[in-house]
């Protein structure tokens, strides 16, 4: 089977969605060429910003990592650096951990950590615990995780006077988040989920995702291809969200109905205008308790950590 692209070699992935058959080069650089495309189309980046890149240590971030590196080449006014956010996870943090900390390492890329149990007082394994124990406490380990992951990140990226962060969300987590916010009966949230954040305010340091145009599988075989080392152990606590329900429906949905991910994203965007005018979103403010911006009097993570107590 020859490649679709160059004519010459032979290909080894058959991209549903496009009906490409791609050799392993045009592959990796269709991938590279679709970030700074991404980039480009959504304004995410400037030749001289100072980014944090998320890396967990898993396919995402690690490939992220690598693709920003390579771009970040041609812009010797920018700086890179990575951040690691140890939520405390038994057995699955320290390892992606290593990882991340080994590719920073050999792309030359400042590597950074930060811990719950420095910030918060509590790693997330205890406050998973905390949570079971008082049985009027619902949500699951991810909704904790990912709130105080996310205060973990601005504040760290604050303190190293960046002005971007990006994260490796892939068109995979951003339709589960679509579908999640529905499922939630939560549908005016979606109008925050934009690829790149609008909220403003001095303390918040602005999100962007180059990743929300690419499925997931991709990184993955991105990772593959270019044997970047990633971890490949699933979170313990993953299972137990409604996200990884919607996931293995997504999924099952692109398979027999290629580029269904891709119509779900471009039918958001294009309904997001409408969606951010009915959230009237109101401006934020400083977190009564911890000074963060929130649009609350108190900060979700600060509220969570008053819950459990
Ligand atoms: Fe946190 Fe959930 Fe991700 Fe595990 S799967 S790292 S608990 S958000
Ligand atoms: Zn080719
Ligand atoms: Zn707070």
């Amino acid at each position: 089977m020859q490649c679709s692209i160059c004519k010459r070699r032979e290909a080894f992935f058959y991209r549903q969605y496009s009906g490409e058959k791609l050799c392993k080069k045009c592959f990796t650089e269709s991938i590279e060429a679709k970030v700074k495309a991404t980039i480009a189309k959504y304004g995410m980046l400037q030749f001289d910003d100072r980014i944090v890149i998320a890396v967990s240590g898993g396919k995402d971030s690690v490939s992220l990592l690598h693709i920003l590196a390579k771009i970040e080449r041609d812009y010797p006014k920018a700086s890179l650096m990575a951040v690691t956010v140890d939520e405390g996870i038994r057995g699955y943090r320290d390892e992606a951990l290593k990882i991340a900390r080994e590719n920073c390492k050999k792309l030359g890329i400042p590597h950074h950590m930060v811990s719950f149990k420095e910030l918060y007082g509590y790693r997330l394994d205890e406050i998973v615990k905390k949570v079971k124990e008082k049985r009027d406490l619902k949500l699951t380990p991810c909704a904790y995780c990912s709130v105080m992951r996310r205060k973990a990140l601005n504040i760290t990226a604050r303190k190293l006077e960046a002005n971007k962060i990006a994260t490796a969300h892939t068109l995979d987590d951003e339709t589960q988040t679509i579908l999640l916010n529905i499922f939630h009966g939560d549908i005016l949230r979606i109008a925050r989920g934009k690829p790149v954040a609008d909220e403003t305010h001095p303390k918040l340091v602005q999100k962007v995702k180059p990743f929300c145009e690419i499925p997931e599988k991709e990184t993955a075989l991105y990772a593959y291809v270019k044997k970047i080392k990633f971890q490949s152990m699933p979170c313990p606590y993953a299972s137990e969200a409604l996200r990884n329900d919607i996931r293995i429906m997504l999924n099952r949905m692109e398979e027999k109905h290629a580029g269904i991910k891709f119509t779900i994203f471009n039918s958001i965007e294009k309904v997001r205008p409408a969606l951010e005018k009915l959230a009237r979103r109101e401006g934020l403010k400083e977190c009564s308790e911890c000074g963060e911006p929130t649009t609350d009097r108190i900060c979700k993570a600060c509220q969570m950590l008053k819950e459990i107590g």
